[in-house]
């Protein structure tokens, strides 16, 4: 069982982060905001996939005036996702000259490093609260190691410089991290900004490292925790660090929404891959359903053909497809095991645990596939098309 630690939930338009709520999956949009059309359309894509709430950078004059635009086409639309505003150094201006854009925006993200430099930082970091309180908008307050507050490194070394037993420079950096995450939020709390529309991130692209920052902040506060594993990287490097660091944190019912930062393959710019990883490790952990989800043995010599491995993606993608309309209509669809294994050594065993499973004939068995329904055996497929068939079956269980 993974308690959850209890912090203070916040609102972002209809999606609550934290307070007991099911962890919230997020993205990013990587297309140019100014760039109406394909920013409107690469959010309905992520919300579509089954990003809870997505962000977009608001980088300059451009993007703050295409936002409220983006967010008027969005509900034209239909699509209801809430969008977070993603502001560095000039933020105070932008939501100043901007009014539209602060309204648009259900939650803007301030980065304690790039809100402004030396005797600037403080006032301007006040401005983007103020914004906050006056338009009534939660904020994460998110720092990032790579531009992490100077002023705050800076002084946590002088400090340690003084002691008897100096720590490591690691450590003096992950605690400078957290320092500026923790002395932001108290300041935004001072200025009137509520509990209840903080949330805090403190990421690192070091799986160990984020771990270690992650345990020290929740031991350290009640605010939502927004878990992300910076810069996580490209293809499979990418899932499995995310993974790795968020599964450990999530075990220990740390983290309120999760992001997965995988760099998109450069052939297709695919955005939405990293909302799938994201809801696939909430579901692998039992922490959330989004999708049934189907078990497949690897394969192995005993297989006779690559026909399994194709069913299993198949049943896999018309699942996934299916699901906008199952979950309407089918209450629960989204907890459904499905099974395509590849021979009867561990096909029967696996489809008998799954609410609906299938075994395909491998080498030198007959050629014919058992299909299990709630562990029970309940028709043998045989023949050209024992894909649709399965699929036709899997449909039938679940409008059952
Ligand atoms: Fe190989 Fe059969 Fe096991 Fe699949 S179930 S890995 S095909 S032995």
């Amino acid at each position: 069982m993974i308690v959850r630690k209890n912090t203070v939930g916040v609102r972002i338009g209809d999606v609550q982060i934290g307070g007991g709520a099911p962890i919230v999956v997020q993205s990013m949009t990587n297309t140019d905001t100014a760039d109406i059309d394909g920013t409107v359309a690469q959010v309905v894509d992520l919300a579509r996939t089954g990003s809870e709430l997505v962000r977009v950078t608001v980088n300059n004059e451009e993007a703050a005036a295409a936002v409220p635009h983006i967010r008027e086409r969005l509900d034209r639309q239909g699509c209801k996702v809430p969008l977070i505003g993603d502001f560095h150094f000039n933020g105070h201006k932008l939501l100043e000259k901007y009014p539209a854009c602060a309204e648009a925006l259900a939650k803007y993200r301030i980065n304690p490093g790039n809100v402004g430099r030396g005797a600037k930082r403080d006032p301007q970091f006040a401005q983007m609260i103020e914004f906050a309180c006056r338009y009534d908008k939660p904020v994460r307050i998110g720092v990032n190691w790579g531009s992490l507050d100077q002023s705050v490194l800076a002084r946590l070394l002088d400090k340690n410089a003084q002691r008897a037993d100096p720590e490591p420079l690691e450590a003096v950096m992950k605690e400078a991290v957290i320092a500026s995450a923790l002395e932001s939020a108290a300041k935004a709390e001072e200025q009137g900004l509520p509990r209840s529309r903080i949330v805090v991130s403190c990421k690192l692209s070091r799986v160990q490292d984020l771990i270690a920052v992650y345990q020290s902040l929740s031991a350290r506060c009640d605010y939502a925790l927004h878990l992300g594993l910076t810069e996580a990287g490209m293809g499979t490097k990418g899932i499995v660090a995310s993974t790795a660091a968020l599964g450990v944190l999530l075990q220990q019912g740390i983290g309120d929404t999760i992001r997965v930062s995988l760099t998109p393959e450069p052939q297709d710019n695919d955005r939405t891959r990293e909302v799938i990883v994201a809801q696939e490790i909430l579901q692998t952990m039992g922490l959330r359903s989004f999708t049934p989800m189907v078990t497949a043995c690897p394969g192995c010599g005993r297989t006779t053909s690559t026909y399994f491995q194709q069913l299993a993606q198949d049943i896999q993608s018309y699942l996934r497809h299916q699901m906008p309309v199952w979950k309407k209509q089918y209450p629960g669809v989204a907890e459904m095991q499905v099974a395509v294994m590849g021979c009867v050594v561990n096909g029967p065993g696996e489809s008998k645990h799954s609410h609906i499973g299938i075994s395909l004939p491998g080498t030198g068995e007959d050629p014919v596939a058992p299909v299990y329904e709630d562990g029970v055996k309940t028709v043998t497929l045989k023949g050209e098309r024992i894909a649709e068939e399965f699929q036709a079956l899997v449909e039938r269980y679940v409008e059952s």
